[in-house]
């Protein structure tokens, strides 16, 4: 017998309980909006720890840094999750290059980035899985990629079949094919079927980190450790998935796709925020090329809020370069910023008007525009939610 069921429009007022809340709002990214109900779970994609913090890093952590208090902001918890890519064969390189074995390199670099990411004020995240803690995951991905015929194996290598990928990232084939030799995926390998196809799991040489495996030693590739990682912390999708642009394609790309093919729940991000690269003298801020600013040499010549300032006060899409003279006005907003903060008032509604442009796809610009004409709690409330005080 189906239980009754009390009518509403009888009950006691009196077992209401709380007060009227105001109405739910959500974060709109790239014009969407992204409700969330309960937990918005963020993804990360961290460094591989081989050298020191560089503005192209701190740029794209100060934003998911803002990403995360905006969307606490709506009221929902934040689970966000920042990965370690301790297992990879540029880390290796630069480890052998130094004399050390690479997981203890890569622990000391990581330290180095933690201080950082603190000088920063970037909140820690709630998870910082490590790849070599998630060996056996990348397994259980291979094998399910295997069982599901989104992958196959040959000579110890297990390949994740990436025939349509570029198309549906929007990548055209020649330029995809760029840039997978320049990730490491080897196009041109010829043991796979396909140029696009990519290593879930590959045989380790003596000179690489090796784990036995059902395919031989071997360790896993770089698009399957983030896929492994954001399956194990966060499960099959994620709200927000957050990287600098030039992880567009081939790792994001890959990494969506290995966890949708795994778990059959597509998409893998429902929003992504991919932040414009950080450029010197007109050219990419890269380890590789030596063209850097390092963050720690920065803040000995200004205050984290003013470094913070640079960095969001602008589309966070979009590239740019870095100036110092660009520091110096970011010096002087924030010192207005901070007079307007200091003025008495601001209505609720002011409030509001301050903090929307965040609420609508991240618009610091406007958002510090706003703050300092209304000033007050205004201002004050913005220059908490994006830590510059
Ligand atoms: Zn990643």
């Amino acid at each position: 017998m189906a239980p009754t069921r009390m009518s509403s429009g009888t009950a006691d007022p009196t077992l209401r309980t709380g007060r009227a809340p105001a109405t739910p709002v959500s974060l709109r990214l790239d014009g969407r909006s992204l409700p969330v109900v309960g937990t918005a779970r963020v993804y990360t994609c961290g460094i591989t720890p081989y050298d020191v913090t560089h503005l192209g890093h701190a740029a794209t952590f100060v934003w998911a840094d803002v990403l995360t208090a905006v969307l606490a902001s709506t009221g929902v918890d934040v689970h966000c999750c920042r990965n370690i890519t301790d297992v990879d064969d540029v880390l290796t390189t630069a480890a052998r290059e130094r004399g050390r074995h690479y997981d203890e390199f890569a622990l000391s670099q990581e330290a180095v980035f933690e201080q950082s990411m603190r000088a920063l004020r970037v909140a820690t995240p709630a998870a910082q899985p490590r790849a070599r803690h998630h060996v056996g995951a990348v397994q259980q991905l291979a094998q399910g990629l295997l069982d599901a015929g989104a992958a196959y194996e040959r000579d110890g290598t297990v390949w994740f079949r990436g025939a349509g990928l570029p198309g549906r990232a929007g990548v055209d084939p020649a330029r995809a094919r760029e840039l997978s030799a320049a990730f490491g995926d080897e196009p041109d390998h010829p043991g796979k079927d396909d140029p696009f196809d990519v290593a879930v799991w590959r045989p380790s040489g003596p000179e690489h980190p090796a784990w036995p495996s059902p395919w031989g030693w071997g360790r896993p590739g770089w698009h399957a450790e983030c896929a492994a990682m954001a399956l194990g912390v966060q499960g099959s999708s994620v709200d927000v998935l957050v990287g600098g642009d030039d992880l567009l394609f081939p790792h994001h790309a890959y990494q969506g796709a290995m966890v949708e093919a795994l778990s059959g729940v597509t998409p893998f991000a429902r929003a992504a925020v991919h932040v414009g690269e950080v450029r010197l003298a007109g050219e990419k801020m890269a380890k590789s090329t030596g063209n850097l600013v390092l963050v720690d040499d920065v803040l000995h010549t200004c205050t984290p809020a003013a470094l913070r300032t640079l960095i969001v006060d602008r589309d966070h899409r979009e590239p740019w370069s870095f100036e110092v003279d660009d520091l110096h006005a970011a010096e002087g907003r924030l010192e207005r910023l901070y007079a307007a903060a200091g003025r008495g008032g601001a209505t609720a509604a002011a409030v509001a008007a301050a903090t929307a442009p965040l609420l609508d796809g991240l618009d610091v610009t406007t958002a510090l525009d706003v703050a300092e004409s209304e000033g007050g709690e205004a201002a004050r409330r913005v220059v908490q939610l994006l830590r510059l005080g």
